[in-house]
């Protein structure tokens, strides 16, 4: 039975915390921000995000845009192209059969987890990626709604300002839960890859053009134009992602890479109607790194497992991003005590299968191997060892992501509370990763207990009589705190 969820009220968190009226003098003459716990949960709130969520001019971790320069993605170890750079192809070849094996052996014994109707979920999921009317991602989307020359008119006009506040609600109502806003200056060009990570294997070129195009050689991005990077944030499910190791937490995240999908669609016509470009990537993890995109603009803080974690939804989320001419207003990062955070917790670290994730009270600025694009100051996960895990396991891990403490069912107002406090002051971040420990959230898996030493899951299968929420998610997190 998976132990995630909290039932703990307001007062154990308090006696648990051990700080009753003194304790909250101490955390107030820290932060000088808070009088009382209810205040700390209800005032300030900014219209848009939490009041303990605070803008920055830069983001959180540190990068040397002097070092960063645009990366083949065509190196990373999730690419297919990518573990015959950094892996011998005997190696490999065990890997894959190992993978193989498990699969066949798993699902004839009907382990929790993985199961044939867990398999099913999964392939389900993914709606057959690729598919057309599907997942069929495409640099200028489907082209089938009018232009505004079409309709008689002229271009949507509206102040940078407007556009983006028009373009979250469109957002969110094709599906998503937040999107981040970044000038395609050129320190952010450097972000986008010079080549994909799968194929078809074109290349992102900038051109002195007013319109993106694509041919048989190459993507292109118009540089005569004043273009955005719209990064789109969708949640995934956390009953998906507590059953892990599983199929079920593989099928959490392909939900969301299939609604992101459609999400993206929408968005290409939405933008084309309004009388506006919109390029997209043609796969997943199309464009660019996800992370820098989406600390960058202001979605979440870099952190240990060097994802983003946002403050409202944790780890749960998939991200896809777009480049567009309609004028936005770019989004700022925001230091809500995440990465500092980071530094006393590595509880991702302790989690993962195959001690991937640093556990070193600081991050650096050396890179592992040349799966990584060097420039920022991170815990560099290790990607040989995550990915071959990823594969033993049949596809997918996401122990980090689910063992992570920002990542929480978010009703009750503690975990407000807990994230409120480390935004404001790192006294009690120790205390916190301590707690979170001992009220048994996260995930009792990691290197010492899990499948590939014959521990599985045995709460994986509660899944199927949960009563889940519609597309396994809480849609209205985030917007209660706005
Ligand atoms: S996905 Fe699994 S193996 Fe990879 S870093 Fe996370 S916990 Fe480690
Ligand atoms: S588990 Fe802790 S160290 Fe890891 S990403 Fe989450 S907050 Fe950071």
């Amino acid at each position: 039975m998976s132990r995630f969820h909290s039932s703990v009220s307001r007062r154990d968190f308090m006696k648990a915390l051990g700080i009753t009226g003194a304790g909250i003098g101490t955390a107030a003459v820290a932060s000088a921000t808070f009088n009382d716990i209810d205040g700390m949960i209800t005032s300030g709130a900014a219209p848009k995000r939490p009041w303990w969520v605070k803008e920055a001019d830069k983001a959180t971790v540190e990068y040397d845009w002097s070092q960063i320069e645009r990366f083949d993605a065509r190196k990373v170890m999730n690419s297919p192209m990518g573990p015959p750079q950094w892996v011998s192809t005997e190696e490999w070849a065990r890997v894959q059969k190992i993978a193989a094996d498990n699969q066949a052996d798993w699902i004839k014994a009907g382990k929790p987890g993985y199961t044939l109707r867990d398999h099913a979920l999964y392939k389900g999921a993914m709606g057959g990626e690729g598919s057309p009317g599907v997942t069929n991602y495409s640099w200028l989307g489907p082209q089938k709604s009018p232009t505004p020359e079409k309709l008689g008119t002229t271009p949507w006009q509206g102040t940078p300002e407007e556009n983006t506040a028009m373009l979250r609600t469109a957002l969110r109502f094709f599906g998503a839960a937040d999107i981040g806003i970044l000038e395609l200056d050129e320190n952010v060009r450097k972000l986008v890859y010079t080549y994909p990570r799968v194929a078809p294997y074109k290349r992102y070129e900038f051109e002195e053009v007013d319109k993106g195009y694509e041919d048989d050689e190459k993507w292109v991005i118009p540089s005569k134009k004043k273009l955005y990077v719209v990064t789109i944030i969708s949640q995934s499910s956390i009953d998906g992602y507590t059953t892990t190791p599983s199929w079920m937490q593989r099928a959490a995240s392909d939900n969301t890479v299939r609604l992101n999908a459609g999400i993206l669609a929408a968005t290409q016509e939405f933008l084309r109607t309004l009388g506006y470009q919109a390029m997209a990537g043609h796969e997943r993890n199309a464009l660019g790194p996800a992370p820098a995109f989406a600390a960058l603009s202001g979605l979440g803080e870099l952190c240990r497992n060097t994802q983003v974690l946002t403050p409202d939804y944790g780890l749960m989320i998939r991200a896809v991003r777009l480049i567009t001419d309609l004028p936005l207003a770019p989004t700022k990062p925001i230091d809500a005590g995440i990465w500092r955070f980071c530094h006393d917790c590595a509880k991702c670290s302790e989690a993962c299968v195959s001690q991937a994730i640093p556990h070193d009270k600081e991050p650096s600025w050396d890179v592992p191997g040349g799966w990584n694009n060097p420039g920022k100051k991170v815990w560099y996960v290790n990607g040989v060892k995550c990915q071959s895990t990823r594969e033993m396991l049949t596809r997918d891990c996401g122990l980090c992501m689910t063992a992570c403490v920002y990542t929480k069912k978010d009703y009750a107002g503690i975990h407000n509370i807990v994230k409120s406090t480390i935004s404001t002051t790192g006294l009690f971040n120790g205390f916190f990763k301590n707690m979170d420990d001992q009220f048994g959230y996260g995930t009792e898996f990691g290197p010492d207990h899990n499948p590939l030493q014959g521990d599985f899951n045995e709460g994986a299968e509660d899944f199927w009589v949960k009563n889940m929420p519609q597309f396994g998610v809480n849609s209205m997190i985030g917007l209660k705190n706005r």
